[in-house]
């Protein structure tokens, strides 16, 4: 089973300064920066999916989904994918380039944002090794089955879109030699219909078929999908799951006969997580979880930059107790201070991260309880001091702190090794 990272530019400047916290002099985004495949050994990920939504403006695409700018999205058509996302040459000849459509993008649209042929030729141009054919999202999944007729309105014209466009697209990789793999896309309104669709994508010919529109869904329904669907088709053919976010509960999948999947939620947990932003690999087996200490930068951080703003906050006093926090931090780190101080000082300035937002103080102290047992935690286990990633061996306690770009992005890239790691052992010990 291959796990996938879908691309979303995601890279950090490797010269990073921590203790001031700037880029390296002269640094130019992107071309001196690099992503998690070239930052670590082994690369955390078997394959990148590429969503042809994130590249490309459309009618119809959300403006918020496209990541690549024009001139980047003609230098990815021209270079081609792998030397854009500088994924070529030995070390990555094997792993898998996927490019979708990124149906979320313009699920509120009538029809698919690219038609079948404009999708062929993208991916044809950019030299991806696999391609899914352009699919309509159907965001129901309703277990008792309901016939075509009790679906709700625009469903059905969903699904027969996503066949249709599904028969074209073939034809058209056909008609190209197959220049890459196609995938057939599986939409539907319930788990029986879904396992209808992929029959007739694998009677169109397909071998490959994408099952999307799981993102939202509980892990039993998805369950009941792969269920329906595995009955239904042959048993050599392969699947992907799109955008399975419950990455987590991948040991409860190892019977489905699952190809690949892709996932972005180790990396987004990092820093959009309440408290499970750094992974590691559990003793039980499994994956532990740990909060990521945050001391924000005082003059970015918008709620403390609310606070200084209404007066309530000195922006010197922040940016003194800010200073003795990560001092404090590192300190401990270095095995020169206690994990007691480092958590007082930790503590005296992050209890201004809830201070400024009006709730009545009792509201207040309860909220830094909370985060006083998360920081806690994470001193006494000082999980990165165990973790022997390319990041952690570099970065050290910075890739804990959650801090700028640099460190929450690291942080995810190390997510992404260890997740990556608990998915070989999962299916090692299920073999
Ligand atoms: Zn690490």
């Amino acid at each position: 089973m291959k796990f996938l990272y879908s691309d979303t530019q995601d890279y950090v400047d490797p010269e990073y300064d921590f203790l001031t916290d700037r880029n390296a002099p002269g640094r130019r985004r992107y071309w001196d920066d690099v992503y998690a495949h070239e930052l670590m050994t082994p690369s955390p990920y078997d394959g990148l999916l590429v969503s042809m939504s994130a590249v490309r403006q459309a009618d119809g695409v959300a403006k918020s989904k496209v990541r690549y700018s024009t001139a980047e999205e003609q230098r990815m058509l021209r270079d081609g994918v792998r030397k854009f996302l500088r994924y070529g040459g030995p070390k990555f000849k094997d792993s898998m380039v996927l490019g979708d459509c990124g149906a979320f993008a313009y699920a509120d649209s009538e029809t698919p944002a690219y038609p079948p042929q404009e999708v062929v030729e993208f991916y044809t141009d950019a030299g991806f090794t696999h391609g899914v054919s352009p699919d309509h999202i159907i965001f129901d999944c309703l277990t008792d089955n309901p016939p075509a007729s009790e679906a709700a309105p625009g469903v059905i014209e969903r699904f027969d879109i996503t066949l249709a466009n599904a028969r074209e697209f073939l034809r058209l990789t056909d008609a190209e030699g197959y220049p890459f793999e196609p995938l057939g896309a599986v939409q539907g309104w319930s788990p029986k219909s879904m396992a209808d669709a992929a029959v007739q994508l694998e009677k169109m010919g397909y071998r490959y078929l994408a099952i999307g529109g799981l993102v939202p869904l509980k892990v039993d329904v998805i369950k009941q999908v792969l269920h329906a669907l595995r009955d239904a088709i042959k048993p050599e053919t392969n699947i992907h799951l799109l955008g399975f976010a419950k990455a987590d509960t991948i040991h409860q999948f190892t019977n489905f006969g699952i190809t690949s999947f892709d996932s972005t939620s180790p990396l987004i947990r990092a820093f959009k997580d309440a408290k499970a932003n750094y992974y590691l690999e559990s003793p039980k087996g499994g994956l532990d979880y740990y909060a990521a200490i945050r001391i924000p930068q005082a003059i970015e951080n918008p709620r403390l930059m609310q606070g200084i703003k209404r007066g309530i906050f000195s922006a010197e006093d922040l940016q003194r107790r800010e200073e003795k926090a990560l001092t404090a931090l590192r300190k401990f780190d270095s095995g020169n201070g206690k994990a007691k101080d480092a958590l007082d000082a930790v503590m005296d300035y992050q209890q201004f991260l809830t201070l400024g937002d009006g709730h009545p103080i009792e509201q207040h102290e309860k909220e830094l309880k909370k985060m006083r047992v998360l920081v806690e935690r994470t001193l006494e286990d000082a999980p990165w001091k165990r973790c022997r990633c390319s990041v952690c061996s570099k970065a050290g306690v910075e890739v804990i702190i959650f801090r700028s770009s640099n460190r929450n992005k690291r942080r995810g890239f190390h997510n992404l090794g260890v997740y990556h790691k608990h998915v070989q052992r999962t299916l090692e010990k299920h073999r």
